[in-house]
């Protein structure tokens, strides 16, 4: 045995994963990484994350199936490839969600994960610039700042919300949820501060752990009821390695996939590509969940948004100072919505504002100045799954997500919608906003608003449950992280979630890896 720990993916759980196992010294470990390491200043400069989307070389760049109820149209789901994986691409809002979606989870199965189990890691991996409290953490290593520059209109954005009847709140990890207010980010003195920043790089001068970059895992390696090994490729060459325990970390749609190659899964679809059966486990890939978006558009009066920036004095701004919109994570301000369709107390929909014209994850640059409202009910019913489309560990699987197949989801994005156009029509906000972009000032009925939907809403990013925790026939790994009725496998990132939570999911990914490399 070459290593006692495995750990597949350097993403936001798996570099937490890497940390922990080596602090001691009598642990071998090593991390495996399919991307490369995370050196492009874009990812360290936050407002670089508007160009992150688009690098295909630090992002597996997938796309779902078409969407029966988004006019048949495929949606990028964009993933980090590199050291640090989506939390070297993502927006660095720090969110954990609402209490009652750690005790929904607990309820469901999930035994030992109540929001008051949780609240200790949440607070351990914490160093909030804010100082400590009972609900916040100082002295972990993931920092959690205040953003260092605000756009004008993000401020409007929150006064209008405020005046659309909504409350103003300073913190969404507080006592409660709900309100409009800034983000907290996972920053750095105005530098992001990825899984690999706060974890990885402490603990790489350790000679206990390896990293091995450009190293994709195809295959765990099973013998009688136990896994061994793994093996992956480097540089066009399959080798094999041996270890006491596996882990994969390879967040949601990988690690599914990764358990089907390994012949782990339901057996049927196994067969269908010649994969030899290790183990008939139902749940994996199932149990697909995302949170879907529609942002919505209006120009600005005055050219004072992040469209069209002067690269070169950003930069510079940035490069002395870590000052002005390069510190920015662009979606700055946001807000926690309990809409009039709630079935509890606990927020339904989220906002993300932007003081920029995004439209298609900022792929398509639309002309002029303007802004756009994100938002996305953060509790839908839609389920879908993750099949393979061969048993080749380089294509990618297929992604069905099956957005809107639900009638409540539906209604709720009409909800959504109706929302930020009911904030943006407050007197706060007139003087500084023009014309609606989208869905366009012709778009009234709630079938117009549909088909508007329908042609326009996108992932927010946050796909989770393909490897879900619990008990049931449908559980993949049990409530330890433990792949059910294998040994020495287990399963430690986005993909165990039961149930999605009600926000961004990073921080509660790498609470999740505190949680499991404690043994807690
Ligand atoms: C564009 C974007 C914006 C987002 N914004 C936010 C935000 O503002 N706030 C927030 O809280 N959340 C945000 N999220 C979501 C959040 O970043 C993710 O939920 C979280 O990072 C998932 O962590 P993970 O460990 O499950 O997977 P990842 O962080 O994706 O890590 C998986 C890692 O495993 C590697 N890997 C995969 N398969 C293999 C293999 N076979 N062999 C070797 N390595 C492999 C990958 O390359 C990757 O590095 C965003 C996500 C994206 C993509």
């Amino acid at each position: 045995m070459e290593f006692d720990y495995i750990i597949v993916g350097a993403g936001s759980a798996g570099c937490v994963l890497a940390n922990r196992f080596s602090e001691n010294p009598s642990n071998r470990v090593l991390l495996l990484e399919a991307g490369g390491k995370d050196w492009h200043p874009f990812i360290h400069m936050p407002a670089g994350l508007a160009k992150l989307a688009s690098m295909s070389k630090i992002n597996w760049g997938y796309e779902t199936e078409p969407q029966q109820e988004l006019n048949q149209r495929r949606l990028f789901w964009p993933r980090g490839k590199v050291l640090g994986g989506s939390s070297s691409i993502n927006a660095m809002c720090y969110c954990r969600g609402h209490r009652k979606d750690y005790d929904s989870w607990a309820q469901g199965g999930a035994k030992g994960w109540g929001f008051d189990q949780v609240l200790p890691w949440f607070i351990k991996l914490e160093d909030y610039e804010n100082g400590a409290s009972d609900y916040h953490g100082t002295g972990g290593l993931l920092s959690v700042q205040n953003l260092r520059h605000t756009n004008l209109l993000s401020g409007k954005f929150i006064e209008a919300a405020v005046q659309a009847g909504f409350n103003r709140t300073d913190d969404f990890n507080g006592p409660h949820q709900r309100g409009f207010g800034y983000y907290q980010v996972t920053q750095k003195n105005g530098r992001r501060c990825s899984s690999a920043d706060a974890y990885l790089r402490p603990a790489l001068s350790r000679s206990n752990l390896e990293v091995r970059t450009h190293s994709l895992a195809e295959k765990v390696l099973i013998e009688s009821d136990r896994a061994t090994g793994l093996i992956y490729r480097r540089k066009g060459k399959q080798q094999t390695v041996r270890g006491g325990h596996v882990i994969l970390a390879g967040g949601a749609i990988n690690s599914p996939q990764l358990l089907l190659l390994s012949g782990i899964g339901p057996a049927d679809h196994l067969r269908k590509h010649t994969i030899n059966v290790h183990l008939d486990l139902p749940g994996v890939g199932r149990n697909l969940q995302d949170h879907l978006d529609i942002c919505t558009l209006r120009a600005s009066k005055e050219p004072i948004t992040y469209d069209r920036l002067n690269e070169i004095t950003v930069g510079l701004r940035y490069l002395f100072g870590r000052k002005g919109p390069g510190a920015s994570n662009v979606a700055e301000a946001g807000g926690f919505i309990v809409s009039r369709h709630a079935q509890d107390d606990r927020p339904d929909i989220q906002m993300h504002f932007v003081p920029a014209l995004l439209d298609d994850h900022g792929r398509n640059i639309l002309p002029g100045y303007g802004m756009t409202i994100h938002a996305c009910a953060l509790r839908p019913e839609s389920r879908g799954q993750l099949t393979l489309k061969s048993a080749d560990p380089g294509e990618a699987p297929a992604i069905q997500p099956n957005y809107l197949s639900k009638e409540y989801d539906r209604k709720m994005m009409l909800e959504c919608a109706t929302l930020a156009r009911k904030i943006y029509s407050q007197e706060t906000f007139k003087p500084y906003i023009g014309e609606e972009v989208f869905p366009g000032a012709k778009i009234q009925s709630e079938e117009e608003i549909m088909a508007f939907i329908r042609q326009k809403a996108e992932s927010i990013y946050h796909p989770i449950g393909t490897c879900k925790m619990g008990t049931d026939e449908m559980a993949v790994v049990d409530p330890q992280l433990n792949v059910h009725g294998l040994q020495s496998l287990s399963v430690v990132d986005a993909s165990i979630m039961p149930e999605l939570i009600s926000g961004n999911t990073n921080a509660p990914v790498m609470m999740i890896a505190e949680k499991f490399a404690a043994g807690a």
